[in-house]
Formats: C-alpha cells, structure tokens, sequence
C-alpha cells in the first residue's frame, strides 16, 4: 500500500538501495529531505552527480581520483620504488593519515575470495604486476588480515617473488578480521614498521 505521495515513496524506494540503509532508516532519509532547504538539496544533488561522473581510477594506482593520475602517484616527493598494496581507497587513506608512509600505493578494490567466487581476474592485479616492469625495490602488502586478505597476500608474493624483487607483509599486530580503516594510526604505523620479508 502506498501511504505516502507516490514521490516520497520513490525517495525512500531509491535511499533503501544504498548498502547499510534500512527501511526505516530510508524513511528518515526521506523526510529529512523534504524539510531541508531546497538549495542545500539541490547543492547535494550536484555533488553527488558530480562525483560520480568525475571520479575514476588512477591510470597507475588504481585508487580513485578526479585526475588522469592521482595526487600521489604524481607527487615528486613520494618514493616510486616502494609499493604499498591495500584492498580499498578507505585503507589508502588510513595509511595516509599517518602521514609518515612516503612510497606509493596499489590498490586491488577488494581481495580474492573463493567463497564469494571473487578471483585473482576480479582484482586490480592485472595492473600491479604491469607497474612491476618498472623500477620497484619492494612491494608492501598491506591487505586486511582476515582470510581473503591473507589469500591475497600469499598469492601477490608467489606472483611476485620470482621477479626477485623484495615483498613483505604488514606485521599481524594489525588485529585479525580487522578492517584497516578501524585501525588507529599507530597501530598502523606499528604494522608498517614490523613487517617481515615473505
Ligand atoms: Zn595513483
């Protein structure tokens, strides 16, 4: 039955498809909305449409950006021969509120899973291992210690260690089945700095 306007109920239909919102939640979503000044609403609209349209993968890290080649990868002050693999853009940006990691980063957009039937074809690892032709010292692996995060790690290092370059792996003080964005930073850092040669 439809108890509100047809278009409330399209509003609330539209915010329940977005991951974490509820049917209730979407609700409030809704009629917060509707009460908000139109301009503001109007304002977020745009970003929103905005972002979508602008924001893609940068043609070297694979981490998401408004450029060609995001901020990082184009700084001349990080070093380009150290590679830090992470699952997500939210893990990126943990690594970087540290401030203290100077190397470059790669990222997978999620980890392989045979459970979920996400394979190493499913992942940016296509792309790492064309970065690897280049100049690169050590690659860091810094996916999520829970079991695809693990999976991941050993498949990149088996992939990698033959090219004879260094890869290592965050210690495990990173707590198990921990998402990394969690993590405050100098744990992290502590992770960073303990990571043991695979
Ligand atoms: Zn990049």
């Amino acid at each position: 039955m439809d108890y509100y306007s047809s278009q409330i109920s399209r509003l609330i239909e539209e915010f329940s498809r977005l991951p974490g919102i509820g049917p209730k939640s979407a609700q409030r979503l809704a009629f917060h909305l509707i009460r908000m000044p139109k301009e503001q609403v109007r304002a977020l609209a745009d970003t929103m449409t905005e972002a979508r349209e602008n924001v893609r993968y940068c043609s070297c890290c694979c981490t998401l950006t408004d450029q060609e080649i995001c901020p990082i990868c184009s700084s001349p002050e990080r070093d380009k021969g150290t590679i830090m693999v992470v699952e997500t853009p939210r893990d990126l940006a943990a690594y970087e509120k540290t401030g203290k990691y100077s190397g470059v980063y790669h990222v997978l957009h999620g980890a392989i899973s045979p459970m979920l039937g996400i394979g190493p074809g499913d992942i940016r690892l296509k792309e790492l291992m064309e970065r690897l032709e280049g100049d690169v010292d050590e690659v860091i692996i810094a996916t999520n210690s829970t079991l695809e995060g693990e999976t991941t790690a050993m498949y990149i290092s088996k992939l990698i260690k033959p090219a004879g370059i260094k890869v290592s792996r965050i210690a495990s003080g990173v707590p198990v089945g921990g998402d990394l964005e969690y993590i405050d930073e100098v744990t992290l850092l502590r992770a960073l700095e303990g990571r043991t040669e695979l």
